[in-house]
């Protein structure tokens, strides 16, 4: 029998892995290293595993100009079902506080930045966890790479990944090389 659990007023089945998107940005400091370093923590989290992680992109800050250009990847990754979304999310902050992370404005300079913009089958609207994440399809910084590891990624509100919606964040540019997560 399936088990469902109440998340944002969904009902979720707990019992099937899920496929999810977790986006990473930073723009401060060494933001190519955090990044790489980043995705080798995000890997320790127990129940997480990578299927693929993109490059690394520059990109323009979105809604906030004058501060240094991003360095954004997104990672696909298979959640454990017994994995709570609050806990992921939980534990991506524990990830942002490891890595210093500074922050005085609302979308200003920060050294790293962990989003969870999908999980497959999880629809929230709870502030604390919005699924899917509310900007996800605006950002070209999310959209860009996600179209990297995950062509045509089908959200959990239906909607289907495309460069067309894309307002904020613009890439300018991929980091040389392949991914290295030092996993
Ligand atoms: P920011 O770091 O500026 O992106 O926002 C962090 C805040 O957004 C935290 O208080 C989170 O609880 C909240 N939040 C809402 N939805 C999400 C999501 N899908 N992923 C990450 N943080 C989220």
């Amino acid at each position: 029998m399936a088990g469902y659990k109440t998340i944002g007023g969904a009902n979720i089945d707990i019992l099937s892995s899920k496929r999810a998107v977790i986006a990473l940005g930073a723009n401060l400091g060494d933001a190519q290293a955090t990044l790489r370093d980043a995705m080798a923590a995000v890997q320790e989290i127990s129940g997480l595993r990578l299927v693929r992680a993109s490059r690394l992109y520059r990109s323009e800050p979105a809604h906030l100009e004058g501060q240094p250009e991003f360095v954004n990847a997104v990672m696909l990754v298979e959640l454990d079902a017994g994995l709570d979304p609050y806990v992921l999310l939980a534990q991506l902050q524990a990830v942002e506080r490891r890595f210093g992370r500074l922050r005085h404005e609302h979308w200003g300079p920060r050294t790293l930045d962990l989003d969870i913009i999908d999980i497959e089958g999880v629809r929230s609207d709870d502030e604390l966890l919005r699924l899917p994440h509310l900007y996800a399809l605006q950002r070209d910084f999310v959209v860009t790479p996600l179209q990297e590891v995950a062509p045509g990624y089908l959200f959990a509100d239906g909607r289907r990944l495309k460069a067309d919606d894309v307002v904020y964040g613009k890439v300018i540019g991929v980091e040389s090389g392949e991914p290295d997560v030092r996993a």
